[in-house]
């Protein structure tokens, strides 16, 4: 059956149908950063929150961390002095029993010296204040008696020390601790001196200077700077006493204070009074120095926090594009390969995540009702195309089918180089049938001459068309001109043999006139032709008297009498 024109489907017709869009919305990726935004938001406004939290602790650190390192300076000095105290009382001890009267006192004393690393110089000195013995033998038959430390010994009966003495700038300040040796009836015996090197600066100094910017100063308690890091060395031994830092150091035993250093960069300070003393020891951090530290760490965390924010777009960006945007990207292909007329497209194919499941499996059953549809469709268009090209009379093809077939048989015989042969028919005298027999017999007639036809061309023949009324056609593809005139008489003499009756026609039978045209089609040479030249034969077969056959040029096989 040749092919029919399709009907346009309904698929087809909603694919040309221009689709109305809206206003594009927010794509699902960008709806899932927000999301995952909103999820995140809580966290990092927590994060934030802690992060300024961190800065106030961060200073406060500072804060805590020169508090420390005072105390720890001050705690130092606390055992050093103790320590020497506890010596000065066995020495005094000694001395008022015996006064030294036997031995070596200058050896003795620098073997109770050689215990206490930081005793510089271990003296003894008489009620005048001259030094009896000493470690240091220069200083023996000095006479201290003028020196405030000396005379507050001897005055007070107490263990003492001095102010620091600053006279080696390079040298930890020394101090001098005393004690007087009193008798048994009360009475001074002499006075106990220890020249005190103070270790704990340097060391509490390396600690200190440790943090880029910090600084140590030791005021005595009249203002005047005893000790210092480093950065200030050059300034040991002057008085700062007008200086608010120092003011302020003075007037507390212990404090903090943010404020311009000796050097006058600004500085957080804590200072604590040194025991025994009236000195007060400070540890000062470089304010700028500490704001970039906490900086830096805030910097950081802010850091981590856009790294974390951009790790979770990420995420969800990949995240979504994997788990909805691709499902949904290879569900819309399958719809366009179907929508493009791939019936066999199915979305079952593929694997899909629980929520698209119902969505693929209710576009298969569409699909499924919609390829069944087609199909129907389909089959009722063939149906629907055969009738139409139909005769309903004859049951053969009628002028529609027969143009199709031409145009069909001709190209294929152009492509295999091979002749098409066309009979054209036409019942002779049949008006003058119909008006002795009536219609119904016409009918009839044409009926058995269409079988007829069809059946003597059975094997020859692709189509037996009704061309018109009364008149039939017949392609031959592969038979040349006098294959076809001969099978054209075969079938006039078929049609003479079935002895219709014809009472009207000169042969008193119901007989044809064919006319036969062959040709092999030329480039460019349509196939009307054919139709003309077969139409030319016919006529000419019925000049000549009909019931004939005329082959093409005025062939004639035989002529009814
Ligand atoms: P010729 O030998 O020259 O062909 O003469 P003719 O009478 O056959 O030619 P004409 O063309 O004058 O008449 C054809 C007739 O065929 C006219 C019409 O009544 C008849 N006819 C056409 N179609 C039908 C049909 O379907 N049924 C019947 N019964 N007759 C038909
Ligand atoms: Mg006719
Ligand atoms: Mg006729």
């Amino acid at each position: 059956m040749p092919d029919g024109v399709p009907f346009p489907n309904r698929l087809e017709s909603a694919r040309r149908k221009p689709l109305r869009r809206g206003k594009p919305m927010l794509s699902i990726r960008a709806r899932l950063i927000v999301l995952a935004l909103l999820a995140v938001a809580p966290l990092m406004f927590e994060r934030i929150h802690a992060i300024e939290g961190a800065r106030a602790e961060g200073a406060a650190r500072a804060h805590a961390r020169v508090i420390e390192l005072a105390h720890r300076g001050a705690e130092a000095q606390n055992e050093i002095v103790l320590s020497v105290r506890a010596l000065l009382q066995i020495v005094a001890q000694v001395y008022a029993r015996t006064a030294f009267d036997r031995g070596d006192c200058n050896q003795y004393l620098a073997s109770l010296a050689g215990t206490i690393p930081w005793i510089h110089t271990l003296s003894v000195a008489a009620t005048d204040g001259r030094i009896t013995c000493s470690t240091r033998t220069q200083a023996i038959g000095l006479n201290v008696g003028d020196r405030a430390h000396f005379q507050h010994a001897l005055h007070s009966r107490d263990f003492a020390l001095s102010d620091y003495l600053i006279s080696r700038i390079h040298e930890p300040p020394t101090i001098i601790a005393t004690l007087p040796a009193l008798k048994a009836d009360g009475t001074v015996a002499g006075v106990v001196l220890a020249a005190i090197d103070l270790q704990w600066i340097p060391e509490l100094a390396a600690t200190a200077t440790r943090r880029p910017g910090a600084s140590i100063l030791l005021i005595d308690g009249g203002g005047t700077l005893a000790a210092a890091s480093a950065n200030l060395e050059s300034s040991i031994g002057k008085r700062f006493a007008d200086h608010a830092l120092v003011r302020d150091m003075l007037a507390h035993d212990e404090g903090t204070i943010t404020t311009a250093g000796l050097d006058g960069g600004r500085h957080i300070f804590a200072y604590v009074r040194v025991p025994w003393t009236n000195a007060r020891l400070a540890v000062g951090l470089d304010q700028q120095a500490v704001q970039a530290d906490i900086d830096r760490d805030i910097g950081i965390g802010y850091l981590q926090l856009a790294l974390i924010g951009a790790l979770v777009l990420l995420v969800t960006w990949f995240g979504g594009d994997q788990l909805i945007v691709r499902p949904i990207r290879s569900l819309t292909r399958t719809v366009g390969r179907f929508g493009r007329g791939d019936l066999e497209a199915r979305a079952s194919a593929e694997r899909w995540v629980a929520e698209f499941e119902p969505l693929a499996s209710a576009f298969d059953d569409m699909a499924d009702k919609l390829a069944r549809r087609e199909e129907e469709l389909r089959i009722a268009n063939q149906h629907l195309e055969e009738l139409a090209s139909l005769d309903g009379l004859t049951g053969l093809a009628n002028r529609r089918g027969f143009d199709r077939e031409l145009q069909s048989a001709w190209q294929h015989a152009a492509a295999s180089r091979q002749p098409l042969a066309l009979m054209m028919i036409d019942i002779d005298h049949f008006k003058l049938y119909n008006d002795r027999y009536g219609h119904v017999a016409g009918d009839t007639c044409l009926r058995a001459v269409g079988e007829t036809l069809s059946l003597v061309t059975l094997e020859e023949a692709v189509l037996v068309a009704r061309y018109g009324g009364e008149e039939f056609a017949l392609l031959l593809p592969g038979l040349d001109l006098p294959r076809a005139a001969a099978l054209a008489e075969e079938a006039r003499k078929a049609i003479e043999d079935l002895m219709i009756t014809h009472a009207e026609a000169p042969s008193r039978l119901v007989t044809i006139s064919i006319g036969v045209e062959a040709l092999v089609p030329e480039k460019g040479l349509p196939a009307a032709e054919l139709v003309e030249a077969a139409d030319a034969a016919l006529y000419a077969a019925k000049r000549n008297g009909r019931n004939a056959v005329v082959a093409h040029a005025p062939l004639q096989f035989s002529m009814a009498s």
